[in-house]
């Protein structure tokens, strides 16, 4: 349709009737809405007055009114008129007109416009709808902006402010709050453990309650966002006591148990608090300062709150101290190794130890290895601790394998990441197994899910290589990592040895105990060994049986034991009653 075309259809089928006239009122043009209106046909209309379309009373106001208005201003507008219909009925509407005047060869013409007034107010109605609707939809263009904005700085599981939009309101307390602003880096423990055996549908429950209860616990005025996965932070205006004070009330409030999925879960969570020392304190670097404190809180064990301490030099100097006392007891023989036994859950017996390391201070007495491991991975000197606890554990080993009058049992060792990484292990172990004679089969090395994690390919190629000689590998701390069942295949392991946290948790915690259970089956669908550790009771005992878990460790057996006291060491045949239940007489 060309342009001309368009304007004509358009005159035609407008919502309201056109005439033109000439300036003294004979009709040029009539359009079809007006013909349609009125009843008259083109023909009838064209060449005749304007002015027989009136009745006589609206003829003069027409005449003596508006046409003198249209020569002198150009317009007229909604004057109210009768028309008369072919039919000989009056039609009340509205008589708007304008005048072009003469231009060149075209003559002045009159356009006049008509609306009957149903229809005027039909199109009223329909122009006040239309602007309602505009304006509605305007109110909703803004609302839209508005929820993408607020989007963009929240997470949509939880609706709390997500990293960016946190770094936003940090920057802005911060730039306006007086000092001191306290915050707390709140991490879920063992929440990967949860999404990987009860699913993510149930983590996402969870991470939702948790939201609300942090959100319940803190005061209307305080921060609290998801930086993401189960990393939450609060902040508000506090000294480092309030914040301590609110951690610890944080954490009771995510201790409480909770269903989720059916299951009663027991959420624990480690928090890292800081608080700002000086006006230079961005939202950055608060933030880090909460990241290394809940590390280290996170390193310590579960539910624990650390805070960040800024005069670390003195920790510093501390760990210097202890450092170097520690080298003197690798090289001067202070290390003792203790031999916890492994217990096959069927029998109840003893098929195993795993050696454990002490270290008999002078000054301190007998030290756990929580007060120097860390030391000696960080600073590299648990290589010559490493080598030391291999060389006398497989010493020992080899001489209880030697003795009749001892049952052979194997020897289980800890290696550290940082052994692992060591590219002389293989040969080191080698060289050990040697030296002392034992059968390689009876040595089992316990390799951490981290170990694994921080550098897969080496790891991989040192595991294949170590049980090419016979070894056996755990994974230790099983749970506590990340590292998924596909993961896991791609390494040769014997053994997954399920966290004593999780163990803790059975009979009490559903979520727990759904982990665990998970733990063994999944070993089991590996074709492995499930060994439980730090079980403590009878309880966890036997949830562990009905769990078909393989073996056991833990103080309801024995403690970590020295040599001599493990020769004379017996299990407690815990199975005979499962497997003759005692009747009562009578
Ligand atoms: P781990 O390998 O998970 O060892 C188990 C720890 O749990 C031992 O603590 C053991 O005494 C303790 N435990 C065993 N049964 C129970 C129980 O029923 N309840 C409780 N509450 N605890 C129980 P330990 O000997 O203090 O060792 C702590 C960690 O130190 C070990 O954890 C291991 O990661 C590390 N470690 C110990 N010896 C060595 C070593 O020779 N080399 C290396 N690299 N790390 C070692
Ligand atoms: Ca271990
Ligand atoms: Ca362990």
């Amino acid at each position: 349709m060309s342009t001309a075309d368009g304007a004509e259809a358009l005159f035609q089928q407008a919502p309201c009737g056109y005439l033109t006239t000439t300036d003294d009122g004979t009709i040029t043009r009539a359009n079809d809405t007006f013909l349609d209106w009125a009843g008259y046909r083109r023909g009838d209309l064209l060449g005749t007055s304007v002015l027989r379309l009136l009745p006589v009373g609206d003829r003069i106001l027409f005449s003596t009114h508006c046409l003198p208005q249209l020569l002198t201003a150009g317009a007229v507008s909604e004057v109210v008129v009768d028309v008369v219909a072919a039919d000989r009925s009056r039609r009340a509407c509205l008589l708007t007109a304008t005048r072009s005047p003469a231009a060149g060869d075209r003559a002045a013409e009159l356009r006049i416009i008509v609306f009957s007034i149903p229809e005027r107010r039909a199109y009223e109605q329909e122009l006040v709808a239309t602007l309602h609707r505009a304006e509605a939809s305007e109110a909703a263009r803004v609302r839209a902006e508005e929820d993408l904005r607020r989007q963009a700085l929240r997470d949509a599981l939880t609706g709390l402010p997500n990293r960016a939009g946190l770094d936003a309101e940090l920057t802005h307390r911060l730039a306006g709050a007086p000092a001191p602003f306290g915050l707390l880096f709140v991490d879920l423990d063992h929440f990967a453990a949860v999404n990987a055996s009860l699913g993510t549908a149930a983590g996402d429950e969870l991470l939702g309650v948790v939201a609300g209860r942090l959100r319940a616990s803190v005061r209307e005025s305080a921060t609290v966002a998801r930086l993401s996965g189960d990393e939450f932070v609060v902040a508000d205006q506090l000294d480092a006591a309030a914040a301590v004070a609110l951690a610890q009330r944080v954490q009771a409030a995510l201790g409480v148990p909770l269903v989720v999925q059916g299951l009663e879960i027991v959420v624990s969570a480690s928090v890292g608090v800081a608080v700002t020392a000086s006006p230079e304190d961005t939202a950055e670097r608060l933030l880090h300062h909460a990241a290394v404190a809940v590390h280290r809180a996170k390193a310590a064990g579960r539910r624990r709150v650390e805070v960040h301490d800024p005069a670390c030099t003195d920790v510093a100097v501390d760990r210097l101290r202890l450092l170097g006392e520690l080298r003197r007891a690798v090289a001067g023989g202070e290390l003792r190794l203790h031999y916890q036994p492994r217990i096959g859950l069927a029998a109840g017996t003893m098929t195993g130890v795993e050696a454990l390391v002490r270290w008999q201070h002078p000054e301190r007495g007998l030290l756990p290895p929580a007060a120097f491991i860390d030391v000696a991975e960080e600073s590299g000197l648990v290589r010559e601790l490493g080598a030391w606890v291999l060389d006398t554990a497989v010493a020992q080993a080899a001489r209880w394998a030697d003795d009749p009058a001892h049952r052979t049992v194997e020897m289980a060792v800890n290696v550290s990441t940082r052994q692992l990484a060591d590219p002389g292990l293989v040969a080191a172990v080698t060289a050990v197994l040697a030296r002392h004679g034992l059968d390689p089969r009876l040595l089992v090395l316990e390799v951490t899910e981290t170990a694994l994690v921080t550098d897969p390919e080496t790891a991989a190629a040192t595991l294949h290589a170590l049980k090419a000689l016979g070894v056996g590998i755990a994974v230790d701390d099983f749970g506590t990592g990340y590292a998924s069942l596909t993961y896991l295949q791609r390494f040769p392991v014997d053994e997954l040895k399920i966290d004593r946290s999780f163990v803790m948790g059975l009979g009490v915690n559903d979520g727990d105990d759904a982990i665990v259970a998970t733990c063994v089956q999944l070993a089991h669908a590996m074709g492995i060994r499930a060994v439980a550790e730090g079980v403590e009771t009878e309880g966890q005992r036997l949830a562990l049986v009905g769990m078909d878990c393989d073996f056991v460790q833990g103080y309801l057996f024995a403690r970590p034991l020295t040599a001599g006291a493990l020769e004379d060491w017996a299990p407690v045949d815990r199975t005979r009653d499962e497997r003759a239940p005692v009747r009562t007489a009578g």
